[in-house]
């Protein structure tokens, strides 16, 4: 230690922060100056942004580190939460809002002659996931931190986000989302904590020096895993979380050989390859990609994560893991990390010497997995062959782990040998498959769906065999999504006006929000409540007329669904309604017309054909219809481009009704339908996923029900006839007709022969032709309701008023309740 110990000052003595309006300009003042080099004539906007989130950061930091002291120095269990997404979206407002500093900085910005809403929207989205599991793990780490549990992310880096989303010609094009270009404000590199991770090479037995045989992993390619910490700050409690994600980098070891023969670029080659790992977002939701640099993504977010665990553990306790098991807990956000099974045992069997039979007890007791789909072609496969070159001595442990659990089953069941080939994590076959899903119901102690429907099924269906075995494994928890940013944040003149009505308890108590429900009934209070959703809906009308060039009338209902593009979420059933009302406007059936604007968006997968012809579809319509004068204000319809976080702070505020229209038994539970009502929009849905819970929560007069339920789904396959259904049902028969005339693709006749192809098939899984006429039919109860304004309004305010179970708090406390068992840490005070 070269640092003198008798230091007068200590470094870490620094002086408080003013948390009032100057000393937030002194902050901005001198970050604009002095950390960023600006000058008076500053050609960027974003450095004025940029000095205000260094402000703001600043206020973080001291938090940060008492959090960390606060943890070790209670030394007690520990989770780690491990996805290879977190859809953040902006941090900036985030910060304001938790740190209560809203009110100061609004008066620090006009004081200083800035747009505080401008300087908001330069925040680039942190869009590091695709769609509602991304958003999931996001919502995850912040109700951890407000309830101060000692939860830490880990993630990935990716340099490129989820794609920006252009419409050209109606149909979608992809960019690249360079996230980073100018700086990251919120992050903090640690080069200290650099883990090392293993590709390739092969594994190989040896006696060591106490003449016991083992295993190692030799002649492997290695890639630096650096980790970039990023502050999640708890709601006013002086609690700051951490979530770290790693970048990947080469090595600095040359290949002297080349080096020295004059091929310096060849040897450099070598980091280019690495630093691919972290390169860019799988831009697929719920589904697979089989690509091998996929398979290298989840290895390396796992081993680099484990490592930091076991660095962290070893540091304090040696290696002594007997108490290991009671300190840790891995949560593995679907089955994407799910190597992270066969990598603890490894590092624990490999590296640190315990017997198998240890490792597997604490793997066995550390590691939990949430599933988050049904659909079969997301569950993740790897082909062994592919497996085994990249990760082999992973590969040998799976073997073991399989061999020792196939042991158990037929233990269980003897003789039935058709239950083992079921059951067994290698599926076998042409090409041999490793099965994830099954290594981590295997692997873990815990197995969770994510909306009870979802974990209902799951075990009566594609976890059947294994709930038989373990039927103590298996339980639910409904997802959630935080009132911070999806209410308090996002919405803040009904924030305003519930502080004022019930006080502002609810932003950590959700159920507080019960209290409004008497309001319903009073004419003033209603009268406010419809006032903010006006100005709501304004809001979103100004940014669908600068986005899409159409005029969306405040008055008119605002009818939205908003979501990954996907045929399961049936955007498709959405659209035939849409050319259902445009019929009868030509046709002139308008008497007790509801006025309805109409915004569909979402993101489709690059290569899901389906799926962008869909938007493209959309697209037809819209021009069709927005353009038609027969048409004018009874209906308008936008696609509206990019959907990502910072969109959906201003769509589900102004929100009338929210579209949850899945095939029954295909959502999981969806959140964006918790967003939606949250904000006081009414629920058109099937009975799937979490809608079934909203409405036991909201009650039946204030949801559209309609459609087939999942059992109905179930039976039906097989005689599924949907030409006869169209056939015998008028508007229906007249909306395929449209379609298939080419009226909406009047330059490009057939267009869509591929979309009315999978209407009319009887083999059409998501059955958008069954659940028409149910869905028109409620439709229609929603636009009638809407006409009773007294009565929509109670509706609006039961909805945002019974939403009270939709916060991640509870399902962060029951995940804390019976999965991770952790104690809240006391935050040491800001003083
Ligand atoms: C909430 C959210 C989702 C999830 O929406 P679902 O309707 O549940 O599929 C997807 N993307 C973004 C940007 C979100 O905010």
């Amino acid at each position: 230690m070269s640092d003198n110990s008798h230091a007068r000052i200590d470094i870490m003595d620094v002086p408080q922060l003013d948390r009032d309006a100057a000393g937030l300009i002194k902050g901005i003042q001198r970050h604009y100056l002095r950390t960023l080099g600006q000058h008076t004539s500053s050609r960027s906007n974003h450095y004025k942004y940029q000095a205000l989130a260094y402000t703001i950061r600043d206020h973080l930091m001291e938090n940060w580190k008492n959090t960390k002291d606060a943890c070790s120095k209670q030394d007690g269990k520990r989770a780690y939460y491990l996805s290879l997404e977190f859809l953040m979206g902006r941090a900036l407002g985030n910060a304001i809002l938790n740190l209560g500093l809203d009110d100061e900085t609004a008066d620090a910005l006009h004081q200083l002659g800035l747009n505080y809403e401008e300087k908001i929207e330069m925040e680039r989205d942190a869009g590091l996931g695709n769609g509602g599991l991304g958003r999931l793990a996001a919502c995850f780490v912040d109700s951890c931190a407000t309830l101060n549990l000692p939860v830490t992310g880990y993630g990935i880096r990716y340099e490129y986000g989820m794609f920006r989303q252009l419409i050209q010609n109606g149909y979608q094009v992809e960019e690249p989302d360079h996230w980073l270009n100018y700086g990251n404000v919120w992050e903090i590199t640690r080069p200290e904590y650099t883990q090392r991770v293993h590709f390739g090479g092969h594994s190989e037995c040896y006696t060591d020096d106490k003449g016991m045989m083992r295993c190692r992993w030799a002649d492997t390619q290695d890639v630096l895993a650096i980790p970039y910490d990023i502050p999640i700050p708890g709601f006013e409690n002086n609690t700051v979380n951490t979530l770290r994600l790693w970048k990947a980098a080469a090595t600095d070891e040359f290949d002297l050989g080349e080096f020295n023969a004059g091929s310096y670029p060849e040897s450099v080659a070598a980091k280019n390859n690495a630093e691919h790992i972290s390169m860019v977002l799988y831009p697929n939701d719920a589904s697979e990609s089989g690509k091998v640099l996929r398979l290298r993504q989840q290895y390396f977010l796992a081993s680099a994560s484990i490592k930091d665990v076991l660095r962290q553990w070893t540091e304090t306790h040696g290696n002594d893991f007997s108490q290991f098991a009671e300190k840790n807990c891995f949560q593995l956000n679907d089955t994407h990390p799910t190597v992270s099974v066969a990598e603890l045992m490894r590092l624990l069997v490999d590296q640190y010497r315990l017997s198998w039979e240890e490792a597997w007890d604490i793997t066995t007791k550390t590691m939990a997995y949430t599933n988050h789909t049904l659909l079969p072609e997301a569950l993740e496969r790897w082909p062994v062959h592919l497996f085994g070159r990249l990760l082999p001595r992973l590969l040998d442990i799976i073997y073991g782990i399989n061999a020792q659990f196939l042991t158990k089953v037929a233990e269980k069941w003897p003789g039935d040998v058709d239950r083992q080939r079921r059951m067994s994590i290698i599926e076998e076959g042409d090409v041999k498959q490793v099965r994830m899903a099954y290594l981590a119901i295997v692997g873990c102690f815990s197995v969770n769906g994510v909306a009870q429907l979802h974990s209902d099924l799951l075990v009566e269906g594609l976890f059947k065999d294994f709930y038989e075995m373990w039927p103590e494994k298996f339980n639910n928890k409904t997802n959630g999504v935080t009132q911070r940013r999806w209410m308090a944040w996002c919405n803040k003149p009904m924030t305003r006006l519930i502080n004022d009505t019930i006080g502002s308890g609810w932003i950590t108590d959700l159920q507080q929000l019960r209290q409004l429900a008497p309001y319903a009934d009073d004419d003033a209070f209603r009268q406010k409540w419809d006032a903010c959703k006006r100005e709501n809906k304004v809001r979103l009308a100004k940014l669908v007329q600068d986005t899409c060039n159409v005029e969306f009338n405040p008055d008119a209902m605002f009818d939205i669904q908003v979501k990954r593009i996907h045929e399961y979420k049936r955007q498709l059933l959405n659209v035939l309604h849409v050319i259902h009302l445009y019929d009868r406007i030509k046709r002139g059936d308008t008497a007790n017309w509801t006025p309805r604007c109409i915004l569909i968006g979402g993101k489709a997968a690059p290569g899901y054909y389906m799926a962008k012809q869909i938007i493209k579809l959309i697209n037809n319509v819209a021009d069709v219809v927005n353009h038609d004068p027969d048409v004018g204000d009874k209906l308008k319809v936008v696609f509206f481009p990019n959907y990502r976080v910072s969109a959906m702070e201003v769509i589900c505020p102004a929100a009338d009704l929210s579209e949850q229209i899945s095939t029954a038994g295909k959502e999981a539970s969806g959140t964006g339908n918790m967003k939606f009502m949250m904000n006081g929009a009414l629920t058109i849905g099937t009975l799937d996923g979490a809608n079934i819970e909203i409405r036991e929560e909201v009650g039946d007069d204030n949801f559209f029900l309609f459609g087939l339920t999942a059992a109905e789904v179930d039976s039906i396959r097989g005689h599924y006839d949907p030409n006869g259904i169209i056939a015998a049902d008028e508007d229906l028969r007249r909306v395929m007709n449209l379609l298939e005339c080419g009226h909406f693709s009047q330059f490009e006749p057939g267009l869509f022969a591929g979309i009315c192809g999978a209407i009319r098939n009887g083999n059409d899984p998501w059955l958008v032709a069954a659940d028409f006429r149910s869905y028109v039919d409620a439709q229609q109860r929603a636009a009638s309701a809407y006409m009773d304004r007294t009565s929509w309004l109670k509706k609006s305010i039961y909805n945002t008023a019974f939403s009270g179970k939709f916060s991640t708090d509870r399902t962060m406390e029951d995940y804390n309740r019976e999965i991770w068992k952790l104690t809240p840490i006391t935050p040491l005070s800001a003083a």
